[in-house]
């Protein structure tokens, strides 16, 4: 399907094609609506798709990052550390554990953590005793954070590392590790909503090769609740018996979604090269204006859920603002990601303030997500691009 220039443009949205239509109908023709064998087909091509040894399917991004943090052992007196450049999602996991939080400024040029400030601010946290329990790096819009040296900064201080990979499937880190390996990490955590780079409509998954991490997720995925004897110190009373070992959750994913999972995974490498092809693009026909695309890093493959600009506020002549309302009063709806999460009011009622993490807070003023996604044509490219001329060309008259 293609959306023309003259309807409204999203900044995202997804791709279904017949063969996702028949994969959702077969299973409601099946036995099995939910806890059937699609959970265990999407689970199987997500480790193939990232080439990671176990992937446990739940219900969304969020419920990914609440079991992951669970899974880590995440609990009161703990600590986790993300970005401020991400959904809030990435630092609530570690509330809903009665965790605390804390961030780490991002690096301006390419809008992930900064590893230089992780750096030290783990020394300055070792002198006092106050070091992390997890580290939840963004690969923010789909460009993975460097992984190598994060996985060194692991080794030296200990903490674990939670991949928030939710913009970031089908991608690879500078080193060439396909997002999801985990190969730096302990786990990874994915979302399918419809805006991301595959979707189940809602959806998430978790990968790991740690065989102790995959059990302790599909307890929390479901209530805790184990058949398996080995995990069990009690016999069961019967065929019909269960143990609930766990306190855990119902954040299963239904087998209709698992099926649109799989095919949709089909298109993985698709879908990616289309936003590849189309971010290429936007460099090239967006050189000339007064915008500035994040870095891309050498031998990285960023999954592009995102294009992101930062508008030349004092170039431009204008506000990002007017730029963002110039482009919906031309039927293009534009995102801005993100709100820095410590500036949010239950983020601030933990004591963060304006001035926190000031890189987060000025990339911020500027940023602005342009429509990308597979199903774009040139055409609504072109559309996108001749609109923000116009906006630009205003200002200057
Ligand atoms: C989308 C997203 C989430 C949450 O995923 P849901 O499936 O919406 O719950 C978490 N972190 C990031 C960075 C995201 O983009």
């Amino acid at each position: 399907m293609t959306v023309n220039a003259k309807s409204a443009l999203p900044y995202g949205r997804q791709s279904i094609d017949d063969a996702d239509i028949e994969a959702v109908v077969q299973v409601l023709r099946s036995d099995w609506l939910t806890q059937g064998p699609a959970i265990e087909s999407f689970e199987d091509a997500i480790t193939k798709a990232v080439g990671a040894k176990y992937a446990i399917a739940v219900s969304n991004g969020t419920a990914a990052l609440h079991t992951a943090a669970i899974a880590a052992g995440l609990g009161p007196g703990k600590k986790l550390w993300t970005s401020p450049n991400t959904f809030v999602a990435s630092a609530n996991c570690a509330l809903y554990c009665g965790a605390q939080v804390d961030f780490v400024d991002i690096d301006p040029a390419d809008a992930n953590m900064s590893m230089e400030l992780l750096a030290e601010k783990l020394a300055d946290a070792e002198a006092i005793g106050e070091l992390p329990d997890v580290v939840v790096p963004v690969h923010f819009a789909g460009q993975a954070c460097d992984m190598e040296r994060l996985g060194a900064l692991r080794e030296k201080y200990g903490f674990n590392i939670i991949e928030d990979a939710c913009h970031a499937i089908g991608g690879r880190d500078r080193s060439g590790s396909a997002v999801g390996a985990c190969e730096n990490s302990d786990m990874a955590t994915f979302s399918f909503h419809p805006v991301k780079v595959v979707t189940t409509a809602e959806g998430g998954a978790i990968t790991t090769n740690n065989r102790s991490y995959a059990h302790r997720l599909r307890l929390a995925r479901t209530h805790g609740i184990t058949r398996d004897k080995e995990l069990s110190n009690e016999d069961l009373d019967g065929p019909w018996a269960y143990h609930q070992i766990a306190l855990g959750y119902n954040y299963r994913l239904t087998d209709i979604q698992a099926a649109l999972g799989c095919s949709q995974l089909n298109r993985l490498p698709e879908f990616v090269d289309r936003r590849n092809a189309l971010a290429l693009r936007y460099d090239q026909l967006l050189s000339e204006f007064p915008v500035r695309p994040l870095t891309v890093h050498k031998g990285s493959y960023s999954a592009y859920h995102l294009y992101v600009v930062r508008i030349d506020e004092a170039a431009a002549g204008m506000s990002r603002r007017d730029v963002f309302e110039g482009m919906a009063a031309r039927g293009i709806r534009c995102q801005v990601h993100y709100i820095p999460v410590h500036l949010q009011p239950v983020y601030r009622a933990h004591g963060f303030t304006q001035g926190d993490f000031p890189a987060a807070e000025d990339y911020y003023k500027e940023a602005l997500s342009l429509p990308l996604f597979p199903a774009m044509t040139d055409l609504d490219q072109d559309h996108v691009v001749s609109a923000l001329g116009e906006i630009f060309s205003g200002a200057n008259q």
